[in-house]
């Protein structure tokens, strides 16, 4: 069974499947935050990208100029759909059912694997 730790956003998530090249920040490396768009076609963590460009001027993949920056839905809505696993252990040997990032919040928020303090 494929179980790969990613980090997204600061924390490890156990995604179901591999994730595609695609959908990775050219600058760190993990599932992008806040997809992020340059002109010049090339994706970014939002955070990444400006950090990037507070010190230079041009796309850190092609160095081409990375002018204004486009938000690419697409690309929101594919990363949203990917499937993780719930960070919590399986209660009684009950496991979460797969959730998606988009998801993943909300269930967080009732998951009866939680643990009780
Ligand atoms: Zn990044
Ligand atoms: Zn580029
Ligand atoms: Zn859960």
């Amino acid at each position: 069974m494929y179980s790969n730790a990613e980090d997204y956003g600061g924390r490890s998530l156990s995604f179901v499947r591999p994730v595609n090249e695609a959908l990775r920040c050219g600058i760190c490396y993990c599932v992008m935050v806040d997809p992020t768009s340059t002109v010049c076609g090339h994706s970014f963590c939002k955070a990444c990208l400006h950090a990037s460009l507070s010190h230079a001027s041009t796309c850190p993949t092609c160095e081409g100029q990375a002018r204004p920056t486009v938000q690419i839905n697409v690309l929101k809505q594919l990363i949203g759909s990917l499937e993780v696993r719930c960070p919590n252990p399986p209660r009684d040997g009950v496991e979460c059912p797969v959730l998606t990032l988009d998801g993943l919040d909300r269930h967080l928020s009732h998951c009866p694997c939680r643990r009780h303090q």
